[in-house]
């Protein structure tokens, strides 16, 4: 079975689609079979892993909606094949803003996504689910059917009274819909270390969540940003960069984690 994670801080612009486009490139890299889920309807994963959301035939909408399976929805993209890092993509576009109030109509409608990953889990080893900057309906399909969330976040300021918001609504998730649900880490990006607030920030983050803190730190890396635009993860545009390189490393660490979580 899958582990199924999702990429979540309800601040937008924090890195969640940079994190999971990278770590499913990463992932695929080293051999792992991923499923990557958009529920952002916004769609810069699916764009970003290759995939034109404006020509999806069936897309996570549909999956949540209207009864589609994801093994019809899913896509995957030949570029992505061409550098060795091929994942499954389940896509989104601007349909799915529509969807946050239709599911309120709808049975169990906090565990739609979790019904339709179900069928198809078996075939990965990992489903990264990136989830849109807000604690809605949406993101509540997410954390529901999830085992963990990983916290992408700038050290800046505000950091973390942000994630006060994000852990309380995790906990409340795990004592009513899902007590698997666990913080599996928070991961450093954009991190510049030439900026001693950020040094301080780190290190406030470590002081208060001490092993929940990845070891590996994602560098601010103008690589990152340009590799959207050729519609693939940064880890496949250019590999040897900084950025792409700490991506690796935390797709290592990642695993490595989940290793000794599952050893008894
Ligand atoms: P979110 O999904 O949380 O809204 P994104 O992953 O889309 O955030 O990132 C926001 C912006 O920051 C994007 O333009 C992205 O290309 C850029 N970005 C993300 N991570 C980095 C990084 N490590 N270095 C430089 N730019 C980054
Ligand atoms: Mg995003």
């Amino acid at each position: 079975m899958a582990r199924i994670f999702c990429i979540a801080n309800q601040k937008g612009g924090v890195g969640k689609t940079t994190t999971t486009v990278n770590l499913a490139a990463g992932l695929a890299k080293v051999g792992q079979r991923v499923l990557m889920v958009d529920l952002d309807p916004q769609g810069n994963a699916t764009m970003g892993s290759g995939v034109d959301k404006r020509q999806l035939t069936t897309s996570i909408y549909d999956v949540l909606l209207e009864g589609s399976t994801v093994a019809e929805a899913r896509v995957r993209s030949d570029k992505l094949a061409e550098a060795g890092c091929s994942y499954d993509v389940l896509g989104a576009n601007r349909d799915l803003a529509g969807a946050e109030v239709e599911l309120v109509d709808v049975e169990r409608r906090e565990r739609r996504l979790q019904a339709a990953l179900a069928a198809v889990s078996p075939e990965y080893d990992f489903i990264l689910i990136d989830c849109p900057p807000s604690l809605s309906m949406l993101t509540l399909n997410g954390l529901c059917c999830a085992h963990g969330v990983l916290v992408p976040m700038q050290c800046e300021y505000f950091a973390l009274e942000g994630l006060t918001d994000l852990v309380n609504t995790i906990k409340q998730v795990r004592a009513n819909l899902n007590k698997e649900l666990a913080v599996i880490g928070l991961l450093r990006v954009m991190y510049d270390p030439r900026i001693t607030l950020q040094q301080q920030v780190s290190e406030q983050l470590k002081a208060h969540f001490a092993d929940k803190v990845f070891d590996t730190v994602i560098p601010r890396n103008v690589r990152l940003a340009e590799a959207p635009s050729y519609g693939v993860p940064g880890v496949v545009f250019d590999p040897s960069s900084k950025g792409a390189l700490a991506y690796l490393a935390f797709a290592q660490e990642l695993v490595d984690r989940i290793g000794s979580l599952q050893a008894p």
